[in-house]
């Protein structure tokens, strides 16, 4: 990090959100403890290696954050206005993530203790600085909630994982035993898809595949879960929903998709799918693994009776 031959423009700084309402008596006292720093594209500026006892204020180019490695993806970019630094900066610990120069750019550099003496000066810096951090925390909680929303899903089909099927079954058996309401299972496995796609190729077989996703999640309740169990078997969890209801909706998934006789896709028209449906409801002490277990027999045996039927 070199020394920048940067030019202290009051009106450009005023703009800042740091500085927002600010008076310009402490502006300029700020400006004389400031020292500008120049950073080459790839210098690292904060890393959870190094104690960190500065705010950085980024007055050019552009800076990008990345956490638990410099090799993982950028979780945000920080632009002309924003501070890096903020969090290690006010607890006096190390930094929580990497922050890197994306191209060349200069940050103004100030010590915490300058800083701290400002705010009993100036309380709508530390305002403005709170608000900042707030808004940190904020995209925080989104990225969180973004990859744990991406943790449960199936990248090809959009349906939920065994890891949502767990949580689902957790929460809607406590609340079947606690309710007394019934909770079904449907399990569904394409028929023949092995001669499928030998015949029209693997990628027909996954564009067939999102097919089924979309045809069943377009018949769904909100709080039903459709769950990607393994290759081309799917779980339905129907919540609040008794065997013959259950036999119902699993009969019209079943005819919405044998009614399909073809569809379009980026390959070009390709034949539909018929399933086979195995059906379980939960019974009092029922495990995940035991309610399975049930519905894959029910599976087994439409099947033997010749597929694109619903047993149990
Ligand atoms: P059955 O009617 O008895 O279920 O016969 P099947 O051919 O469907 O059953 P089998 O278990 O023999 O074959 C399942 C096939 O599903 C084989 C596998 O290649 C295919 N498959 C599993 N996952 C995917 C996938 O993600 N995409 C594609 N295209 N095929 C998949
Ligand atoms: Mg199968
Ligand atoms: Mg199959």
């Amino acid at each position: 990090m070199k020394n920048a031959h940067w030019q202290a423009d009051l009106q450009q700084l005023r703009h800042l959100r740091l500085f927002n309402n600010v008076a310009v008596s402490s502006l300029n006292q700020l400006l004389s403890d400031f020292r500008a720093c120049d950073l080459d594209a790839g210098e690292v500026l904060l890393s959870p290696f190094n104690r960190n006892q500065y705010l950085y204020l980024l007055v050019k180019g552009q800076l990008a954050v990345h956490l638990g490695s410099l090799d993982s993806q950028a979780v945000s970019t920080l632009k002309i206005g924003d501070c890096a630094g903020e969090i290690s900066f006010i607890d006096n610990e190390h930094p929580s993530a990497y922050v890197v120069a994306s191209e060349p750019s200069c940050v103004l550099r100030l010590h915490r203790e300058s800083l701290f003496d400002l705010f009993s000066q100036s309380p709508e810096l530390m305002q403005n600085l709170l608000e900042m951090l707030c808004a940190r925390v904020r995209q925080g909680n989104r990225i969180i909630l973004d990859s744990e929303q991406t943790a449960n899903i199936d990248a090809l089909t959009g349906a939920h994982n065994r890891r949502w099927l767990e949580q689902m079954f957790e929460r809607e058996s406590t609340r079947s035993a606690f309710n007394g309401n019934p909770l079904c299972m449907l399990m569904l496995d394409v028929d023949h898809f092995k001669a499928y796609n030998d015949q029209h190729g693997h990628l027909a077989g996954d564009y067939a595949l999102c097919l089924l996703a979309q045809t069943l999640r377009n018949q769904l309740r909100p709080k039903d879960s459709l769950i990607r169990f393994g290759g081309e078997e799917f779980v339905i969890l129907l919540p609040e929903m008794g065997s013959d209801e259950a036999r119902n909706i699993g009969e019209r998934l079943r005819h919405a998709l044998h009614q399909v006789s073809s569809f379009h896709s980026p390959i070009g028209e390709l034949p539909g799918i018929t399933v086979s449906i195995g059906l379980a409801q939960m019974q009092a002490q029922d495990s995940l693994q035991g309610l399975i277990a049930r519905a894959d027999g029910a599976l087994y045996q439409a099947k033997q009776q010749g597929r694109d039927c619903l047993c149990g």
